[in-house]
């Protein structure tokens, strides 16, 4: 039989992304026989000693490199970041509660038109302009109703491809931020945080896992009316061990946790992120009209790079030639046309650099 040869390609989807190469690798050698149980981590108990272990682990792991503060709860959880669209509202908004969501993103949209189903929700302001979002609002745009319980936002815009630089200051309002895109990419200041959630399959481990942290007061907050699987109050006192977990994005997670740790932790993160952003930018400006970034600059994410070509003609071919080159994944969201280059954690600065290299000959080619 004839050997197959691996080939890896450059994967820049937007989510479910790129793994780093040694989380997989790892998962292959112990499929079968893990940890000299004789299973795969697929077969186990969640209540084995084993999956103990690599679930008390991801949450360390998470809580030391993250900086999570020890007044914080870490939740790991299925139905993805939608579903926290729907929990948030049913767990923290009781008779006469308010809420404030500010609106840059489909998906900040989506959390807000599923939190009006549910209850009050007020929007404190949207950047939507012609059904599109190309900035982050400014302070003085926001808008809070007065004793409003928490003010939510999302805090990378995935499919337009903006991001807050810093939160804003609501207030004293606690902040709700999905951050399904953007967490773990930085260190991030807690202070004014209330809740944060995202669904892992972007920067932190495959598809099938939502981490949510969760401050103590908000979870005394949750009102006690609600079943079990849906109450902050339940998960936290089980450990998110209520029912079964996805036991295996936890350990996949476990290793995207292990493998940043490896590499120098969040400051080497959040180092090369701002690096590979800075490239992208830097070589659209330089080659700017040919590529044009439709974003406010100042509102422009370190995640998801989008733009578009001047002639939108050459795009087909733009995506074609890069595919060629094992670079995959750039089409930009139905919604908003163009190119979009995710560019997660598992991405090293050579990937971005040979991104940069392919765009730079097809603007010199095409220009
Ligand atoms: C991908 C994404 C979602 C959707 O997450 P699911 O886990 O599929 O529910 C929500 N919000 C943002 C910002 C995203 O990037």
């Amino acid at each position: 039989m004839e050997e197959q040869t691996m080939k890896r390609v450059m994967n820049f989807y937007p989510g479910p992304s790129a793994l780093p190469l040694e989380t997989l690798e790892q998962a292959q050698r112990e499929l079968l026989d893990w940890g000299g149980t004789g299973m795969s981590v697929l077969e186990i108990s969640h209540r084995s000693k084993e999956y103990s272990a690599v679930h008390q682990e991801a949450i360390e792991l998470l809580r030391g490199l993250y900086g999570i503060p020890r007044n914080f709860h870490i939740l790991l959880l299925q139905g993805g970041a939608s579903l926290q669209f729907a929990m948030i509202p049913m767990n923290l908004l009781g008779e006469g509660d308010a809420a404030d969501y500010i609106v840059t993103g489909r998906f900040s949209n989506n959390a807000y038109k599923t939190a009006k189903t549910l209850k009050e929700v007020h929007l404190a302001v949207s950047t939507e302009a012609e059904g599109k979002y190309f900035r982050i609002p400014k302070q003085d745009e926001i808008h809070i109703v007065k004793g409003s319980v928490y003010c939510h936002l999302t805090s990378n815009n995935t499919i337009f491809g903006t991001q807050w630089r810093e939160f804003p200051d609501i207030e004293g309002v606690p902040i709700v931020a999905d951050m399904s895109s953007d967490i773990f990419s930085r260190r991030i200041d807690f202070s004014g945080i209330g809740l944060i959630y995202a669904g892992a399959q972007k920067n932190l481990g495959p598809a099938g896992v939502t981490v949510v942290l969760i401050r103590d007061d908000l979870v005394k907050r949750a009102l006690p009316s609600l079943p079990d699987i849906l109450s902050y109050r339940t998960l936290v006192e089980k450990n998110s061990l209520y029912n079964t977990p996805c036991c295996f994005c936890v350990y996949m997670m476990r290793n995207m946790l292990k493998w940043v740790e490896k590499k120098g932790g969040l400051d080497f993160i959040e180092a090369q992120n701002k690096k590979k952003a800075e490239i992208l930018y830097t070589l659209i400006d330089e080659n700017s009209p040919f590529f044009l970034s439709r974003v406010e600059k100042e509102s422009r994410s370190d995640m998801n790079i989008t733009f578009n070509l001047t002639d939108d003609t050459l795009e087909a071919r733009f995506i074609e030639d890069a595919a060629s080159e094992g670079i995959i994944g750039i089409k930009g969201h139905r919604s908003v046309g163009g190119i979009r280059i995710s560019i997660y954690n598992s991405h090293g600065v050579e990937d971005i650099e040979r991104v940069a290299d392919f765009m730079r000959r097809f603007a010199n080619k095409h220009g």
